[in-house]
C-alpha cells in the first residue's frame, strides 16, 4: 500500500462496503507493512483550562453556550501541569498532551504555555497541546519552545461541517493546521463519529485528512460522547461495526499515521476496542478523564492489553536520556515555581 493523497469518494466508499472481515484484513494487513504489530502508543490528557470556550461546538460541554456540569477553571499554574505530566509519566504515558478551552491563544497566554512545553519536554515525554486557533507566529513559538504534536481536528466533513460548529470556518481549521506544518510540528488531526451525520460525511472527513499534503502523524477518531445540556446530547448511537469499519478505512488510507482510539472508548466494551485494534488503531488515550468526559480507568486498560498481548509503544527517547530527562525535570519544577512578571499581572479569568 502506497502513501496516497488523491483518494477519491468513490473508493473510499468502495472500502466502506467491502465484506467486514475483508475489510478488517486488509486494514490489518497494511498496518503490518508500516507498523509493529500489537504495539499500541499511549497518551495522557489533560485539560489545562476548562469551560467557558466562546466556541459553539455543538458536541463540546466546555462552550459557555450551554449549561453543563462542567466547572469552568483558569489556566493551571505551570508546576500543576507538570506534577500531572511526571504521574502520567511514571503511569507508562509516554506522550503528554495539554488540552485548554480556547478559540486560541493571547499573547498573555504564550510564555506560560511555552514553560509547560520545556517542563514537560525535559521530562522525556512528548508534548502535544490543543489550543484552538493558531497564528503562524505562535505555531512558531510553541515548535521552538519543543512542542512535538499540536491538535486541531477537522471533525467532520466540509459539507456537515456548518451544522456543528459556527463561529470558525472549516478553512480556518485547515489554515491552523498549515501554520502547524510550516513551523515543523506534527500534526494530531481526525474526528467525531455519531454526531448525525451521513456516510457521506465520515466518507469526506476521511478524504479531507488522507488528501492533506501531508497525513496527520496521529488520527484521532473519537465517538461521540453524549453529554447531558450538549445540542447533541440526544444523538443517535453509533453502530459499533460502522464505528470499526471507519478505523479500517482510515487505516487503509493514511497507512503511516497512528490511528488513535479516542474519546468514547469508555462506552465501548473490551471486544469492540479489540476489533478496533484490529482494524489498526494503535493509539490511546490512557487515564480516567479525557478533557471533561469519562475515560475507562487505566486497570482495565492494562488489564485488557495483557489479556491481548498487546505491549506500550516505548518513548521515542532512550533510557539514558530520560535518566538525564528525569533529573532535568526536577530542574524544570524549581525553575516553573518561580513566578514571573507574566505572572503579577496575569488575568485570573483566563
Ligand atoms: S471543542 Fe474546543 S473550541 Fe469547541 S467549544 Fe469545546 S473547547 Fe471550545
Amino acid at each position: 500500500m502506497e502513501i496516497r493523497h488523491n483518494w477519491t469518494a468513490k473508493e473510499v466508499d468502495t472500502l466502506f462496503n467491502l465484506p467486514f472481515m475483508d475489510l478488517l484484513f486488509q486494514a490489518q494487513q497494511v498496518h503490518r507493512e508500516y507498523h509493529p504489530a500489537n504495539k499500541v502508543q499511549v497518551s495522557t490528557l489533560l485539560s489545562i483550562k476548562t469551560g467557558a470556550c466562546p466556541e459553539d461546538c455543538k458536541y463540546c460541554p466546555q462552550s459557555a453556550r450551554y449549561r453543563t456540569d462542567v466547572e469552568r477553571e483558569r489556566l493551571m499554574e505551570v508546576e500543576q501541569v507538570l506534577s500531572a505530566a511526571e504521574k502520567a509519566r511514571s503511569s507508562g504515558a509516554t506522550r503528554f498532551c495539554m488540552g485548554a478551552a480556547w478559540k486560541n491563544p493571547h499573547e498573555r497566554d504564550m510564555p506560560h504555555l511555552i514553560r509547560m512545553i520545556e517542563g514537560v519536554k525535559s521530562m522525556g515525554l512528548e508534548t502535544c497541546m490543543t489550543l484552538g486557533m493558531l497564528t503562524p507566529d505562535q505555531a512558531d513559538e510553541l515548535a521552538v519552545a519543543g512542542l512535538d504534536y499540536y491538535n486541531h481536528n477537522l471533525d467532520t466533513s466540509p459539507e456537515y461541517y456548518g451544522n456543528i460548529i459556527t463561529t470558525r470556518t472549516y478553512q480556518d481549521r485547515l489554515d491552523t493546521l498549515s501554520h502547524v506544518r510550516d513551523a515543523g510540528m506534527k500534526i494530531c488531526s481526525g474526528g467525531i463519529i455519531g454526531m448525525g451525520e451521513s456516510a457521506r460525511d465520515r466518507i469526506g472527513l476521511l478524504m479531507e485528512l488522507a488528501n492533506l499534503p501531508q497525513h496527520p502523524e496521529s488520527v484521532p477518531i473519537n465517538m461521540l460522547v453524549k453529554v447531558a445540556g450538549t445540542p447533541l446530547e440526544e444523538a443517535e448511537d453509533v453502530d459499533p461495526f460502522d464505528f470499526i469499519r471507519i478505523i479500517a478505512v482510515a487505516r487503509i488510507m493514511m497507512p503511516g499515521s497512528a490511528v488513535r482510539l479516542s474519546a468514547g472508548r469508555e462506552n465501548m466494551n473490551d471486544q469492540t476496542q479489540t476489533l478496533c485494534f484490529m482494524a489498526g488503531a494503535n493509539s490511546i488515550f490512557y487515564g480516567c478523564k479525557l478533557l471533561t468526559t469519562p475515560n475507562p480507568g487505566e486497570d482495565r486498560d492494562m488489564m485488557l492489553f495483557d489479556r491481548l498481548g498487546i505491549n506500550r509503544i516505548e518513548s521515542s527517547q532512550k533510557p539514558d536520556q530520560i535518566e538525564e530527562a528525569s533529573l532535568m525535570a526536577q530542574v524544570a519544577q524549581q525553575v516553573a515555581a518561580r513566578p514571573t512578571e507574566d505572572d503579577i499581572f496575569y488575568d485570573a479569568t483566563r
